[in-house]
């Protein structure tokens, strides 16, 4: 049940794995240097992560060495520009890299999509000057990794109503008390971006807080995770954690703020699901026919040719989507709610993707080794981060018909 090479990994199909001319090859919607950086990661994906993904997974091992590599391809920091250490690339320049790393791995995508997009973005957008000199360099060269903590144990889906609190004590100090919970990279991260509100005001506030050296906060390790087992989360505990004011990050004013770099990070979720779904369909695709059952390939069944085709009809439309909607957002066309309906559908249909793909392989689809097993539990977890699959719908929801349902009244 354990795949040893991944599909496209043949000599001459280095972007290929599916049907010649197929419109996931896009050469016309890329640019020469979006088709690079994609190749770049490709091959690096097919030749260095898969050979160790599955095992980290199955280990739940944070995949340091792989992060370590990714880090020397030039897609550190994704958009992030090229004057702080970034890789400066276009919006769908880092959604492609979320895509292939997604391809053979749902968590060094998750991994590169929190360190590598939000937490930079995050520094970029709202951070001071002196921040962005000292953490962007070391997070683009990916020396270090880090973390963006909002949500809590009372404070899901209803982000919003964070409670962990920001008292000023005067001197310039602020004391952090709260709780995090599920928050990615949290255990292996040497910065956290942390959400509070401030004690008095109720206004929301972010910090740049280094756990390694800041007293009062301390990290656990969740166990157990049945998806994306590789990238690790974390609770975090803030006991009368002590940060100076130079950790605030000044941009922020309101919730709108972490709503806003949200926004673009879903954009950059959407590849994901796009990018595991690739994934499945390649596996799938060697797969049915090399497996001989009743002295056939499992090809020659029609019942197995609808359901593959249903996979690659889905693979087509989800990664037009994520496309089309990556390029207005670029111009400013797009909105958080146009991302936020892609990201829900996106992430159904890679959840019909992941199904089918199970299926396909029989028990073997149970098994991390054979890649479907691990991208179809991965892909539970990319349905519902990033805002689940209903609260997607109903951000989008709430664009259209100019009604919020999104807080049910009793
Ligand atoms: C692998 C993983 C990584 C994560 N990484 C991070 C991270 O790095 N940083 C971070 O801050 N957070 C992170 N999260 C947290 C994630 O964003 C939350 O899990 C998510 O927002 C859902 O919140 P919840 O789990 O509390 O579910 P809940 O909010 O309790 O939702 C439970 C169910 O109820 C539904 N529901 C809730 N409210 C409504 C409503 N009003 N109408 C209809 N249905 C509703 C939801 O859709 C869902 O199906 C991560 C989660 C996972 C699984």
């Amino acid at each position: 049940g354990r795949l040893r090479r991944f599909p496209a990994s043949q000599e001459g199909a280095l972007l290929g794995g599916g049907v010649p001319g197929e419109e996931c090859e896009w050469p016309d919607l890329l640019t020469s240097k979006e088709c690079q950086v994609r190749a770049r990661v490709r091959e690096y994906c097919e030749t260095k992560v898969f050979a160790q993904a599955a095992e980290l997974w199955e280990n739940a091992i944070h995949p340091k060495a792989l992060w370590e590599g990714l880090g020397a391809l030039g897609v550190g920091g994704g958009t992030t520009p090229s004057a702080y250490g970034g890789a400066g690339l276009s919006l769908v320049g880092a959604g492609l890299v979320n895509m292939e790393l997604a391809r053979v791995d749902g968590s060094l995508s998750a991994i590169y999509m929190i360190a590598g997009c939000l937490v930079t973005n995050t520094i970029v957008k709202l951070g001071s000057e002196a921040q962005k000199k000292k953490y962007l360099p070391q997070l683009c060269a990916h020396r270090t990794v880090g973390s963006w903590a909002l949500t809590e144990a009372e404070a899901g889906s209803d982000a919003s109503g964070l409670r962990t609190l920001a008292t000023p004590l005067g001197g310039g100090l602020w004391q952090l008390d709260g709780r995090k919970r599920w928050i990615g990279n949290a255990p292996v991260a040497s910065l956290i971006i942390i959400w509070a509100r401030h004690a008095e005001t109720g206004n929301t506030l972010a910090f740049a807080v280094e756990p390694g050296s800041t007293a009062g906060v301390s990290v656990k390790t969740m166990r157990g995770k049945v998806g994306l087992r590789a990238i690790q989360n974390g609770e975090i505990f803030l006991d009368g954690a002590t940060v100076k004011e130079e950790a605030r990050l000044p941009g922020v004013k309101s919730f709108a703020d972490a709503a806003g770099v949200l926004a673009q990070s879903r954009v950059m979720v959407t590849w994901q699901p796009v990018g595991l779904a690739q994934g499945l369909y390649d596996v799938c695709l060697r797969h049915v026919k090399e497996r001989m059952q009743f002295g056939v390939p499992l090809a020659a069944s029609q019942v197995v040719q609808h359901k593959l085709m249903l996979m690659r009809a889905n693979c087509n439309a989800m990664a037009l989507y994520a496309w089309r909607l990556t390029r207005r957002f670029e111009q400013g066309e797009a909105s958080g709610p146009d991302a936020a309906l892609a990201k829900a559908w996106v992430t159904l249909r890679g959840r019909e993707c992941a199904s089918i793909g199970r299926e396909l392989l029989g028990g073997d689809g149970l098994l991390a080794g054979s890649h479907v097993g691990k991208a179809f539990a991965d892909m539970e977890a990319y349905y519902t981060y990033e805002g689940t699959f209903d609260i997607n719908l109903l951000v989008a929801g709430r664009a259209h018909t100019g009604i919020s349902a999104i807080r049910p009244r009793m």
